[in-house]
This record gives C-alpha cells, sequence and structure tokens, in this order.
C-alpha cells in the first residue's frame, strides 16, 4: 500500500477518510469526529454503537468477525481475517465483535454460532458465513461479495 492515499472508515462514526501514506509519528484522526483512525489493514474491536456507525454510513463493505475467546474455531479464524484484512486494505473494513461482551448485537445480528463472519454495506446484508473455512474459500467468498 505505497503511492496512494488508502481509504479508511472511522471505526466510531463510520466517515470514510483518506489514510494519509506517511502519518509519521502523529496520531491520525478521523476528520469528522477525531476518534484515532485504525491502520489499513488493521483488524479493530468495535462495539455494538460504533458497528452500527459503520454499517450504517462506512462508504467501503464491512466485514464483522463475530468471535468469542472461548471459542476455538474463532482463535484459529483470527489471524486468516488478519492476513485478508491487509490484502484487501482500502477496499474492504474488517472488524471483530466479541459476542459475550456485545450480546445485544449478535443478537440483532441473528448470530447464533460463533465464529461468524457477515458481510455489510450501507446497512444491506450481503452474504454471512459461519464456522472455520480455509483462507483461500474465505478470499474467495468475500471477493464474490464486496
Ligand atoms: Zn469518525
Amino acid at each position: 500500500m505505497t503511492g496512494k492515499k488508502t481509504k479508511i472508515s472511522c471505526q466510531n462514526c463510520g466517515q470514510t477518510n483518506y489514510y494519509p501514506e506517511n502519518p509519521g509519528s502523529k496520531a491520525v484522526v478521523c476528520g469528522h469526529c477525531h476518534h484515532p483512525l485504525p491502520r489499513p489493514g488493521e483488524v479493530i474491536e468495535i462495539n455494538q454503537v460504533q458497528a452500527a456507525n459503520l454499517i450504517n454510513k462506512s462508504s467501503l463493505p464491512v466485514l464483522v468477525d463475530f468471535y468469542s475467546n472461548s471459542c476455538g474455531p474463532c482463535m484459529i479464524m483470527a489471524p486468516v481475517v488478519e492476513r485478508l484484512a491487509q490484502r484487501r486494505a482500502g477496499e474492504l473494513m474488517v472488524v471483530k465483535v466479541d459476542v459475550d461482551r456485545n450480546p445485544e448485537l449478535a443478537a440483532q445480528m441473528g448470530i447464533t454460532s460463533v465464529p461468524t463472519l457477515v458481510v455489510l454495506h450501507k446497512n444491506v446484508e450481503r452474504g454471512r458465513i459461519s464456522g472455520a473455512i480455509s483462507e483461500m474459500d474465505l478470499a474467495l467468498w468475500v471477493a464474490r461479495i464486496a
């Protein structure tokens, strides 16, 4: 990701920003709400309010990894999801939600098992998958819908 600015949606308010190529040592913050922005390709943990903002407003599709710390397959999927986030930086926002800490959001989203990955864009669900899948299958699935 060099040579151009990378699009990134604020995990706090959902506003899409351009992440500078060479941010130096100063924190990069959202132009709208001044919340620090994640680095492009970074998987960030979000809460219910942030999820609603991101899902409603992000100009980039959002992949939400619903997980639990007590779930073995979730731990297997975490690095796979992180590598996907790196590869799709600037095209797709990848975030994770701990279902144990956000039970209301999980219920609202109809999450019945973890890990469940849901891709949404402007409040429209594009698809979801549950359970651990291979890195290749994940990449192909996401490429079809986001
Ligand atoms: Zn913001």
